[in-house]
């Protein structure tokens, strides 16, 4: 049976991502750092659909319990054949309002938690000689977004370290590829009201909001048998917002 790793999976996107593995017969190491009780909920589900879990309180910024959750994964289920690298923070405020401390927190979730989990998990992957790794940047990296500089930064830095490392991994027979959202409907959308919703949904070609359901269908594909030639790739997905 094989084995997924979502970050951030108590909620929203990691949370759909999670369910659509479990759907499919995969083990779940579900990650999550704060919403325990959330966290519980979707291990029920799960275990519900028929799948083994492993559910591990880990701050994807902390290299050492990164570490920790990987030794404990390893141990539960032997090895791991696809991470994805969901968990995210969100920061909208004025580049010139924003502090160092701000900046540390945007990048050490969202970049530097990418980079913690990918290091851990690929010396098993190298061993195998296989593995998938699916990062989760946002349309931002791709295009900046006012307000966000921050955020879009260290998505942006998402997209660069997936392009290289999908070179250096191809010869194990690792992809690396990366999902960018658009405007998702999840708690990261709560700070907008219903009627910026609405101006979001006009901007959007195709007139709606995506669901976590829209990404977590372009991760599984990308973590199947049918993505086996694909790497180094940047899928939007995001209704047209950035065209
Ligand atoms: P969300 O509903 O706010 O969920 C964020 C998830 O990340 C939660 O499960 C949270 O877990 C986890 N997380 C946050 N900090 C963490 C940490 N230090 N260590 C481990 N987990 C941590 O957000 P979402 O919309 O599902 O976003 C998922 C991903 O998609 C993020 O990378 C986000 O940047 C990206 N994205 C979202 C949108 C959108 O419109 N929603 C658009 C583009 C990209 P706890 O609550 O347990 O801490």
């Amino acid at each position: 049976m094989k084995t997924v790793l979502i970050t951030g999976a108590s909620r929203g996107i990691g949370r759909e991502i999670a369910l659509k593995f479990a759907k499919n017969g995969y083990s779940i190491i579900l990650n999550y750092n704060s919403s325990e009780q959330k966290a519980i909920e979707v291990a029920k589900e799960v275990e519900s659909l028929g799948s083994r879990y492993l559910l591990y309180k880990a701050d994807v910024a902390d290299e050492t319990q990164v570490a920790n959750m990987i030794d404990k994964a390893m141990q539960t289920f032997g090895h791991i054949d696809v991470l994805v690298n969901n968990a995210g923070v969100a920061l909208s405020k004025l580049f010139q309002q924003t502090s160092a401390t701000e900046v540390a927190k945007v990048f050490g979730v969202n970049t530097f938690g990418v980079i913690n989990c990918t290091k851990a998990v690929v010396p098993n992957m190298i061993y195998n000689k296989q593995g998938k790794i699916i990062n989760i940047s946002s349309v931002w990296g791709k295009v900046g977004a006012s307000m966000e500089t921050i955020y879009s930064a260290s998505k942006g830095a998402v997209i660069a370290f997936t392009l290289a490392l999908a070179k250096e991994l191809a010869p194990s027979n690792i992809s690396v590829n990366c999902v960018c959202p658009g405007v998702i409907d999840t708690d990261m959308l709560l700070n907008l009201t219903n009627n910026e919703k609405e101006q979001l949904k006009e901007q959007t070609p195709l007139m709606r909001l995506g669901t976590p359901q829209d990404i977590a269908n372009a991760v599984y594909f990308l973590a199947s048998d049918n993505a086996n030639f694909i790497t180094g790739q940047v899928i939007t997905v995001d209704g047209g917002f950035a065209l």
